[in-house]
């Protein structure tokens, strides 16, 4: 049975992110988005200290502690170190030894990032035309290829002691089978950070392009059992396991958005009470007012959002596959927030769209939820085939 009840412990943990969002991160929200690529060292001291939760085996009360953080700033909250989805990768394909190799360094020591590239130019929704290439050389890996988009990549090549898990196919012609991923930890020679991107929304995080030149890494470094490490054409189970990443990190992108969804919302009613403009619930619709009807449509996107979110969430801290209801989580909270963010500025008028309040940056702030870890559109054609039943080749 689905359970959604928390603990008085775990209440108090929520209550305690939201005030640290509101009383940390809100005011300084504004500086960090007006100085991108500044790094906001007290916070992320602070956040260190704190420790960080790994993506996986999350339940509900840290789903929600997420959303709270992402209700104070998403940009924020994405500088906070922790392995991050590099360590979700690690935990989903990783063997033992390796997780316990790889991920010890994450709890102790100068704050970490772990990262995942997998995004190329050729390569973002299509994850099977990955070009990044993995050739073995004796007791070696060697990684040739560019990255784009890696989230908090810069904080874990330059800024930390940290790591970055690579896809790249050890074999083009095997397809999917070819593919595998490797752990590459910063200051391993040939991995460099070419740049960083100028971006929309979400601009505390770092977004980095990472370049492999003849990168060499242990041949240990490849995750998985021999058994998805093996190049074998037919086999696919070491592409599926890692697409299993996606089952973890999809629900969280989804608490992060609702995180930005129920600020912009909180906003508009608190604005709304002060100006005296009250939302009559209860109401039969043809009697609502525009605003009101608006308000309540916001809510129930917020809200069913919420739901799917959850499921998923407890379904995943059950270890029951979640692979369908992650990717309906992520699509619904994906398309609700950027709808919530937008329809709040249409509602607050100049005073939205002006920089005077934060609603026009969680407009910004809000799209990205709509695009990685799968776009909208990639989500609703996971979900359809899965509810259909069809195969990739039969529904593309
Ligand atoms: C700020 C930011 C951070 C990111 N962080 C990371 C990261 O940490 N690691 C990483 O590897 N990547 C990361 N990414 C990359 C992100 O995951 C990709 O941008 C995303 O997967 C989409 O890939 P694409 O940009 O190549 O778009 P494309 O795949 O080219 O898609 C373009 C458009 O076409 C649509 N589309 C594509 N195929 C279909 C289809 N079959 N049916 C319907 N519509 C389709 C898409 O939904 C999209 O709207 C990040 C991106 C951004 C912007």
């Amino acid at each position: 049975m689905i359970d959604f009840e928390l603990t008085p412990e775990e209440e108090a943990s929520i209550q305690a992110a939201h005030k640290e969002a509101e009383e940390t991160l809100r005011p300084i929200a504004r500086y960090y988005d007006e100085h991108e690529h500044e790094s906001p060292q007290e916070l992320i001291n602070r956040m260190w200290e704190a420790q960080g939760e790994s993506m996986l085996g999350l339940g509900v009360a840290a789903a929600l502690r997420i959303e709270e953080t992402c209700w104070g700033d998403a940009g924020l909250m994405l500088c906070s170190p922790s392995s991050s989805l590099g360590g979700a990768a690690i935990l989903m394909t990783g063997t033992q030894e390796q997780q316990q190799r790889f991920l010890k360094k994450f709890g102790e020591g100068d704050p970490k990032w772990g990262a995942m590239a997998m995004t190329e130019s050729g390569c973002g929704s299509d994850t099977a035309a990955i070009s990044a290439t993995a050739v073995q050389d004796g007791d070696e890996w060697v990684l040739n290829g560019e990255k784009i988009f890696v989230t908090g990549g810069k904080r874990a090549v330059d800024d930390s002691d940290g790591l970055v898990v690579v896809w790249a196919t050890v074999d083009k012609s095997a397809g999917r089978a070819g593919m595998k991923s490797f752990v590459v930890e910063a200051g391993t020679p040939g991995m460099r950070v070419e740049k960083v991107e100028k971006k929309l929304g979400i601009r505390a995080s770092d977004t980095a392009t990472i370049i492999f030149d003849n990168c060499r890494i242990p041949y240990e470094n490849i995750l998985g059992s021999p058994e998805v490490r093996k190049i074998d054409k037919s086999q696919t189970a070491g592409f599926k396991r890692a697409m299993a990443t996606f089952d973890a990190t999809r629900p969280i992108i989804a608490a992060m958005a609702l995180g930005v969804g129920r600020a912009a919302l909180d906003f508009i009613k608190e604005t709304f009470e002060e100006e005296g403009i009250e939302i009559r619930y209860g109401l039969p619709r043809h009697q609502l007012s525009a605003i009101e009807r608006d308000v309540m449509d916001m809510e129930a996107n917020y809200k069913a959002a919420k739901m799917l979110m959850l499921r998923a969430v407890w379904m995943m801290s059950q270890f029951q596959p979640n692979s369908l209801e992650a990717s309906m989580a992520k699509a619904k909270a994906g398309l609700a927030v950027t709808r919530i963010a937008q329809k709040a500025i249409e509602l607050m008028g100049p005073l939205g769209y002006s920089r005077k309040c934060l609603l026009e940056k969680w407009m910004r702030d809000a799209k990205i939820n709509d695009i990685f870890e799968g776009t909208g559109q990639i989500n609703m054609l996971i979900v359809a085939r899965r509810v259909l039943d069809y195969s990739r080749e039969q529904l593309k």
